[in-house]
């Protein structure tokens, strides 16, 4: 059975660490029905985090996809990490919802991570709504908070609730319901029924007023945008609710609001407003544009290609998280296009192989239901596809499209695998390549020289993760080395050089001469590649292959034996002769014009500097800075809120080993602070001369 589409939501719930995202999710999931237990995050039984390795640290590490029904409406919530060490996961995501609700502690405010995630979801054009969560804490601020949201996220919120008791400036009781500025009434949640059972009453006499100034905002806010909501006003008639939900609505669409609700999940206030929200405010798939994407065929290449949201188009969609588990990869898909039925045969144009959709899953907190079909806009499990990795897009054989992949930083970190025999290492070697299909921001690869795997990812926590996994899920008896940093290389000054081959071997001659320039380049792809040549300089085949080799060679490693970046190629001249200049010959003359581009004066080591949030009681911040300052960290910015201090830092990732240990002594456990790569700067000449060992 598939759902019609304008009654789809998919959304992400997006959160800063701790806010709530998971608690949330978990009461969501217990009003809709999808999940009979109510878990808890501190009991670590909660049904989103069905990773163990999750459960164990209570974090959401890995996104997946959860549906449920309310109102009628069929709701995806695909996971979005709250951890930064895994922004490719968020931005990834995001590719895939359709509208989001970002959940902000009333205590906390808002974030670092959740800036950036709020620009992430900005450039991506997704509709939000907001939810200030812990308004029953100690120091909860409903409206510094939702000031903070306008300030420091230049975002226009719009309240359409306030709270009763704490929170409320002034109040000294303890949060005991929402105002809906709306219909202009008190909701009261019922604790015996987890909040199953809202009661409705009249607005307290004393927050009448504070109710009806907000109102007052609300109703400003959307009669800038609606002229009949406006003339309404002017001429003091009556609004119906539903005219405000209308405008609310299409201002939610075009990205002009975000609708901000409050409560305090953990003790089950004000989750199901916020569903509601999700259904009347936040965009069905049809809601949003068509996707695009390119002809995958070569002789095509280039030729831009839309799908509409529609059941009649060819069937498109992409494939935006694998999970693996011990028996079957479950591929997580979105359709943008057309209608799927199981036992179809779809194109993966990356690898220009057809794939059999043998089974859809609908996947429920704690259930999987087998579904013979799903409907454009929807989002399912697959099983079948064999050679899919993430990001990769699945569509009908005769209307090819390639829609834009998802890219993904570098990584900074790797460690050595060593398998303990010979039957380990091909289980080993399985599992990585298993994992490196669910997981584009982690990479394996067995070095040539020793031997060992090398697996390589975001951060330390990424890498722990990972190695949790193989030695815990799926037990693996395998050797961990340490975590070392993966460093890179690149060039000081611009240079130019030529590639000769010229051999003879048997009766043939093998000739060929190329002539590149490189420069430093500091632009979206780590190395660039331009073609300078004259037309007519080769034959055409030769020529395309040139320009290949040079791409391939250049991903290569440099002159200390690390991949380079940061390096733009010019193909500047090549002599043919013919009948010599053969492929063999283009390809030795362009690994010996690399070659000679790459001196030892010339080379520059590069080393990953990370990007650290810390959030700490002030009473640990001095400690904290002197810390950070042993390890060279520059910080960025300082700054307090309430009675938490917020650094943000750089530093190289080298000085950063054992970071979460180190902060958690200092702080007793209080601080906590999230970390990603930023940029590749360059390393320190000590690091330089220890690596080339003078
Ligand atoms: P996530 O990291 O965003 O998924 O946040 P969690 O849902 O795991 O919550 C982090 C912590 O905050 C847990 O200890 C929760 O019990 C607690 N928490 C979540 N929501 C609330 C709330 O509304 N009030 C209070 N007081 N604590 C909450
Ligand atoms: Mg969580």
């Amino acid at each position: 059975m598939s759902s019609p589409i304008e009654s789809i939501r998919n959304i992400g719930i997006i959160a800063h660490i701790d806010a709530g995202k998971t608690t949330t999710t978990e009461r969501i999931l217990y009003y809709t029905g999808a999940s009979y237990r109510m878990g808890n995050v501190d009991d670590g039984n909660t049904t989103t985090d069905f990773n163990e390795e999750e459960a164990d640290r209570g974090i959401t590490i890995y996104s997946a996809a959860v549906s449920c029904r309310w109102n009628e409406t069929n709701i995806n919530i695909i996971d979005t990490p709250g951890h930064v060490d895994f922004t490719a996961e968020v931005e990834r995501s995001l590719r895939v919802l359709d509208g989001a609700v970002v959940i902000f502690s009333a205590v906390e405010g808002v974030e670092a991570q959740s800036e950036t995630v709020w620009r992430q979801a900005d450039k991506y054009h997704v509709p939000r709504i907001c939810f200030i969560n812990k308004m029953d804490r100690i120091g909860a601020d409903f409206e510094r908070t939702f000031q903070q949201i306008q300030s420091r996220l230049s975002a226009q919120p719009v309240a359409l609730q306030i709270p009763i008791g704490a929170g409320s400036s002034g109040s000294e009781d303890s949060l005991s319901g929402v105002i809906d500025l709306i219909t202009m009434q008190a909701l009261y949640f019922d604790s015996e029924s987890r909040g199953k059972e809202v009661s409705v009453k009249e607005i307290p006499e004393n927050y009448l007023e504070s109710a009806q100034l907000w109102r007052g905002e609300l109703l400003e806010m959307l009669s800038s945008h609606d002229d009949e909501l406006l003339e309404a006003m002017v001429e003091e008639q009556e609004i119906s609710e539903d005219k405000i939900y209308q405008v609310l609505r299409e201002m939610t669409l075009a990205g002009k609001v975000q609708p901000t609700f409050c409560g305090a999940s953990l003790d089950y206030i004000g989750v199901q407003p916020v569903l509601d929200g999700v259904t009347r405010f936040l965009p069905s798939p049809l809601d949003r544009p068509a996707v695009e994407g390119e002809h995958p065929s070569p002789k095509k290449k280039g030729e831009k290609q839309t799908r509409q949201p529609s059941a009649t188009e060819p069937v498109c969609g992409l494939v935006f998280k694998i999970v693996v588990d011990q028996h079957t990869d479950l591929s997580f898909f979105r359709l943008y296009s057309g209608t799927l039925s199981s036992g179809t045969r779809l194109l993966n144009p990356r690898t220009g192989k057809k794939e059999l959709i043998s089974q859809i899953w609908r996947v429920q907190a704690d259930s999987r239901e087998k579904v013979e079909e799903v409907g454009v806009g929807d989002i399912v499990g697959l099983i079948g596809p064999k050679e899919v990795v993430t990001g990769d897009t699945l569509c009908d054989n005769h209307k090819p499209i390639l829609l834009e992949s998802i890219s993904f930083p570098e990584t900074v970190i790797s460690m050595a695998v060593e398998p303990d025999s010979s039957a380990e290492r091909k289980k080993l070697a399985d599992v990585l390549q298993r994992l490196e299909r669910q997981d584009p921001t982690f990479h394996a690869v067995v070095s040539e020289e020793t031997g060992q795997t090398i697996i390589s990812g975001m951060g330390e926590l990424h890498l722990e993760v990972l190695r949790n996994r193989l030695l815990k899920e799926f037990g693996l008896q395998v050797r961990v080395h340490k975590p070392r940093v993966s460093y890179r290389e690149t060039i000081r000054n611009a240079v130019e050089a030529t590639g000769l081959f010229d051999r003879k071997s048997g009766d043939i001659t093998h000739f060929a001469k190329v002539k590149l320039a490189a420069k430093p380049y500091d632009g979206e792809t780590s190395i660039s590649v331009k073609n300078r040549l004259k037309p007519k300089t080769l034959p055409a085949e030769l020529q395309q292959l040139l320009v290949q080799t040079v791409k391939e060679e250049s991903q290569g490693s440099g002159y200390i034996g690390y991949p380079l970046m940061k390096i733009e190629f010019t193909i500047l001249d090549a002599t043919y002769r013919e009948g010599e200049t053969t492929d063999v010959a283009i390809q030795a003359a362009v690994s010996e014009a690399i070659r000679n581009v790459l001196t030892e004066k010339n080379t520059v080591l590069l080393e990953p500097i990370m990007k650290l949030d810390i959030s700490t009681p002030e009473e640990y911040v001095g400690a904290i800075q002197s810390d950070l300052n042993v390890r060279r960290a520059i910080i960025i910015n300082s700054e307090r809120r309430g009675d938490l201090c917020l650094l943000e830092a750089e530093a190289s990732l080298s000085k950063l080993f054992g970071y979460s240990t180190q902060i958690r002594s200092l702080s007793q456990g209080r601080a906590s602070y999230s970390m990603e790569p930023l940029k590749y700067a360059e390393a320190p000449s000590e690091i330089l001369h220890e690596i080339m060992g003078f």
